[in-house]
């Protein structure tokens, strides 16, 4: 496989720094709020890359953080009278369910920098032994930036560039404006753990840096490991910091930390970052009381995972509808001739889906050749040929990608639900229904789900389709409104 490396500026070939094996680290996020479309759409393009290596038979160790103590975080905790940790915890665990109703796998590893700051502080003493770091009076801990020779090659600039625009805050003790935290002095009231430099907590970058190497090198790799990600917005000062520190704090010559830097471009709303500020945050229960996993996955992968994602109606509506082609392919055939679409079409098609994702993960081309082969086996099933072997090809690549596509059934599957659980949703919910047919409960629930959106009621709206969907039935918001289907 091929991917572009922000370092090098290239797309080179992944090799793995132990046989077999690959080393990821993506970082997460920090939990001062729930988190939004945006992050689960980034994180999508690492879950696809982490499903494709395994299939191609790569054993991945997938490792993402929190940064469970951070300035933003102690505010948000104070605004609301809450313990930070406490704060932390509950958006941590949300951010976990809503991961796994949007078909994201979980990180393998979930560090979280209070759980890891031993681990962190032994790093930083290790970058002060080596000369890289220096105390303050205050008791901080400074990276000395100018130590570092080649400080700037990740976004590929010097130092004199990089200081344009940076300023000295009041109290500060840095000997230079691109200095940064390693650790920070205890303030009154903040969360703080004991260090040999006294009462404090670890600066932000320093935490991806520490937990990569422990997680990630491997003593046949060194110090070393395959491949590192996040938004493009990260790659200064955030990324070029842990180069850094990992750098400062080695021990055997030679290249250290992460072989190849993989950048994801942002997720925009109608055009504009999305932001709270902008008041156009899409949060993860709308957007999945809007869309099912599927379209949602099917609109990241629609793009290259480089180029800022655009988020509209329209690009969504083209999602729905692309994981509809992709479903109906996958309807029962009657065919009985030789199955002439399977033998041409679905081999084609898999040597077109593994030549796209070798290149540098390219998931539109991939997803082309589904299409492709979508429409073959259409027109097989219409010419009364076999389409089994195809569909099967289909479904298997599809859920490479992580694409469930999900079989609608038809009425007599609704005539064979059990009614009584559905009865009593509906009158939990005050929903009237005959309780006779399955059908027009399900109706129901579903124009109360209708009118609880209207009401912007995303909690009650994303409670019914969930109930729902744990009874069998599912789904799909589309241009002609909402319709339901039954799990096979
Ligand atoms: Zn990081």
């Amino acid at each position: 496989m091929r991917l572009q490396n922000t370092l090098t500026g290239a797309v080179e070939d992944l090799v793995p720094v132990t046989p077999d094996r690959i080393g990821l680290y993506v970082c997460g996020v920090t939990p001062y709020d729930a988190a939004h479309v945006g992050h689960a759409m980034s994180l999508m393009v690492y879950d696809v890359l982490v499903r494709y290596l395994r299939w191609r038979g790569y054993q991945v160790t997938f490792v993402s953080n929190y940064t469970d103590v951070d300035d933003k975080l102690i505010e948000r905790a104070a605004q609301q009278g809450r313990d930070p940790l406490e704060l932390a915890n509950a958006n941590i665990e949300q951010w976990e369910r809503e991961q796994q109703s949007l078909g994201l796998l979980l990180p393998d590893v979930r560090p979280r920098v209070t759980r890891e700051i031993e681990n962190i502080i032994g790093m930083i003493e290790e970058i002060v032994a080596n000369g890289f770091a220096y105390v303050t009076p205050a008791g901080d801990v400074y990276f000395r930036v100018r130590s570092k020779a080649d400080y700037g090659k990740l976004s590929h600039r010097n130092i004199d560039d990089l200081r344009t625009g940076t300023r000295f805050e009041p109290g500060d003790e840095k000997e230079f404006a691109l200095d940064f935290a390693l650790w920070k002095a205890q303030k009154p009231g903040e969360p703080a753990w004991d260090s040999p430099w006294g009462k404090g907590r670890p600066g932000w970058h320093i935490e991806c840096s520490a937990m990569a190497r422990r997680y990630l090198y491997t003593k046949e790799g060194g110090d070393r490991f395959d491949i590192h990600g996040g938004g493009v917005d990260l790659i200064f000062p955030h990324h070029e910091n842990e180069i850094a520190q990992a750098e400062a704090a080695k021990h055997a010559p030679g290249p250290t930390f992460a072989n190849i830097w993989m950048h994801n471009g942002m997720v925009q709303r109608d055009g504009e970052k999305m932001s709270k500020s902008l008041g156009n945050v899409v949060n993860v229960a709308e957007a999945l009381d809007r869309w099912s996993p599927d379209a949602i996955r099917m609109y990241v992968l629609s793009s290259k995972y480089r180029q800022p994602n655009n988020l509209t109606d329209e690009a969504m509506a083209a999602a729905v509808a692309g994981i509809e082609r992709l479903t109906a392919a996958l309807r029962p055939g009657s065919g009985t001739t030789p199955p002439s679409v399977d033998a041409v079409d679905a081999v084609a098609t898999r040597t077109r889906f593994i030549e796209a994702m070798e290149d540098d993960l390219g998931t539109p081309q991939a997803l082309a050749a589904l299409f492709d082969l979508a429409r073959a086996i259409n027109r097989g099933r219409d010419a009364g040929e076999g389409i089994e072997a195809a569909q099967a090809t289909l479904r298997e690549l599809a859920g490479v990608l992580g694409l469930t596509l999900v079989e609608r059934a038809t009425d007599e599957a609704a005539a064979r639900l059990d009614p009584v659980p559905f009865a009593k949703l509906a009158s939990r919910l005050d929903v009237a229904c005959s309780g006779k047919d399955v059908a027009s409960t399900i109706d129901a629930l579903v124009e109360r789900r209708l009118a609880a959106r209207t009401a912007k009621d995303w909690a009650l709206a994303d409670t019914i389709r969930k109930e729902l969907d744990a009874l069998g039935v599912t789904l799909e918001d589309g241009p002609q409104g909402t319709r339901w289907g039954v799990k096979r």
